[in-house]
């Protein structure tokens, strides 16, 4: 299926990794222009040539720009950058960030501050500075990237977790209001997914399992379904069709990418 996704114009942050590089690397196949951001400038440059060079999509289609998302008026700049060097946006992937273990023994107020600086606050900037360009384009689509722990929370990850649920219920909110602007605002809620934070928290517990072995027992004793991670691929396949003009009568959806982990009906 064509995912119409030619010539437009999409945002993804968080693009040098694991999801945000998949759906990168999506969209520049499918002939869309991107631009994404992280904040290691080093590690961006190199990924955004790495991404050009496998999508075999000309290096003038990315645009890869050093940016937190927690700072608004660089979140600001960046936007203006990309519209300003493509001619508009039709969309944008907030994607940035990573988990942050603690549960409520430790979590104080600053880390719960933290995290929705980064899980809350981050998206929020994005879509004030993107918004105006959004109300122009004739198929936009925002895809939040969100976590099943907004539904389904966990000891451990306490600060994600209440974050994430912001977040949602954010998401629902923005479907709704930005609706008569020709807007559609959807999430993806993953489970647990082989990128860039498994593999470090892997290497971290100095456990000598090999990674496959160590993601298969993990995956069991979490009780994913499928009985194993999904791919940053998986991932990118559902935020593409959620972009996709294909999907023009979907918004204010959480759609679960998880392998069955979630066991909530809704
Ligand atoms: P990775 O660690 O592989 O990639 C994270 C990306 O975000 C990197 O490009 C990183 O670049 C960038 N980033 C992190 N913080 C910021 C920031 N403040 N401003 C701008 N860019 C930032 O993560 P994943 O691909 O695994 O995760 C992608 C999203 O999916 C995240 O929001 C994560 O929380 C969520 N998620 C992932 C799950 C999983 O199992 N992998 C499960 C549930 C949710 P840099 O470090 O240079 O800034």
């Amino acid at each position: 299926m064509d995912l119409l996704l030619k010539d437009r114009i999409y945002l993804v942050t968080g693009g040098s990794s694991g999801v945000g590089a998949a759906t990168t690397a999506l969209l520049l196949a499918e002939g869309a222009r991107v631009v994404t951001c992280g904040r290691r400038a080093d590690v961006l440059a190199q990924a955004a040539d790495r991404l050009a060079a496998l999508t075999g999509a000309p290096r003038d289609n990315l645009l890869a720009l050093p940016c937190d998302v927690r700072d608004a008026d660089a979140v600001a700049g960046l936007v203006q950058a990309a519209a300003e060097r493509f001619g508009g946006l039709d969309g944008v992937v907030n994607n940035a960030g990573q988990s942050r273990m603690a549960g409520l023994d430790t979590a104080g107020p600053a880390e719960f501050r933290d995290e929705l600086d980064l899980k809350f606050s981050g998206v929020l900037h994005v879509l004030m500075a993107a918004r105006p360009w959004l109300e122009r384009s004739p198929a936009a689509s925002v895809v939040n990237v969100n976590a099943v722990l907004a539904k389904q929370p966990e000891p451990r990850l306490v600060t994600t977790s209440a974050a994430r649920a912001g977040l949602l219920n954010l998401s629902k909110s923005m479907a709704i209001e930005y609706a008569p602007q020709g807007i559609r605002v959807n999430s993806v809620c993953l489970g647990l997914i082989d990128t860039g934070q498994w593999r470090r928290r892997h290497n971290e517990s100095g456990n000598g399992t090999p990674f496959a072995e160590w993601e298969r027992e993990l995956a069991d004793d979490r009780g994913i379904a499928l009985g194993r991670f999904g791919t940053a691929d998986e991932v990118a396949a559902a935020i593409g069709f959620l972009l996709s003009p294909r999907s023009s009568y979907v918004t204010g959806a959480a759609l679960d990418v998880c392998g069955g982990v979630s066991r909530g009906l809704f």
